[in-house]
Order: structure tokens, then C-alpha cells, then sequence
């Protein structure tokens, strides 16, 4: 299990959030600096610390953020349009919070490369 952070407080109702989904699993709000017209965070809501805590055990809590994106893409109207996924790992990858989450940057086209 990975250490509590701001996210397990979101999860708990300990700290407000824009929440846009839930289940047993996961939860998805809006992130609380935006860098898209729509950015969300999907995270599962057992905590793991970084993509290098995923194995074949939690791999499919991994999986399940993936099939919220696609729900919450069709919910927000722009599966079509597309969209953008990025998970960020540890301090090159421009990890800050150590809980992983799935950014969901949407809204308008985005640039790539990301720098
Ligand atoms: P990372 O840099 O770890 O990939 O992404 C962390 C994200 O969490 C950032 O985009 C940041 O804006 C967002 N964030 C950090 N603290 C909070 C918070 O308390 N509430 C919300 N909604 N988002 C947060």
C-alpha cells in the first residue's frame, strides 16, 4: 500500500473536489489547475504510488481508469474529437502527487511534443 496523500483525502470527502464519476473502483475529478479545457484526474482508489508499483495483481484497477476515460469521453462529448492520456511517473516524468492518476487533457487540439 502507498503512503496517503491529497488524493486519499479527495477519496475520503476529507478535502473538496469537482468530482465527475465514481465507482468501487476509481474516482475522476476535475484537476484543481487545468491545463486543457477539460482536464480531469482518474485514479484508482486503492492507492499506488507510482506506474513502477504496477504489477499483475493491481494491473487491472490500471485497466479500469482506461475504461473511465472512454466513459467520461463519450459523457463530455469528445470521443470524437479525441483526447489525451497521460499518466506522469516520478520526477522526470513530472510526478508531484504519489498516488497514480490518469490525466484527461480534452477541449481543443493539443500540442505534441508536451515540452
Ligand atoms: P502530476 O504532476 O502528479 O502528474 O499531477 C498531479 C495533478 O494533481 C496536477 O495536475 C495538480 O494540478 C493536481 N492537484 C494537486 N493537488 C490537487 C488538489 O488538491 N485537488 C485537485 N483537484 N487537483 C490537485
Amino acid at each position: 500500500m502507498a503512503e496517503e496523500t491529497i488524493f486519499s483525502k479527495i477519496i475520503n470527502r476529507e478535502i473538496p473536489a469537482d468530482i465527475v464519476y465514481e465507482d468501487e473502483k476509481a474516482l475522476a475529478f476535475k484537476d484543481i489547475n487545468p491545463q486543457a479545457p477539460v482536464h480531469l484526474l482518474i485514479i484508482p482508489k486503492e492507492p499506488i504510488a507510482t506506474v513502477n508499483d504496477v504489477d499483475e495483481e493491481n494491473a487491472h484497477l490500471v485497466g479500469h481508469l482506461y475504461v473511465v476515460a472512454s466513459k467520461l469521453a463519450v459523457q463530455y462529448g469528445f470521443a470524437k474529437d479525441g483526447y489525451r492520456l497521460v499518466m506522469n511517473c516520478n520526477e522526470h516524468g513530472g510526478q508531484t502527487v504519489y498516488h497514480i492518476h490518469l490525466h484527461l487533457l480534452a477541449g481543443k487540439p493539443l500540442g505534441w511534443p508536451p515540452y
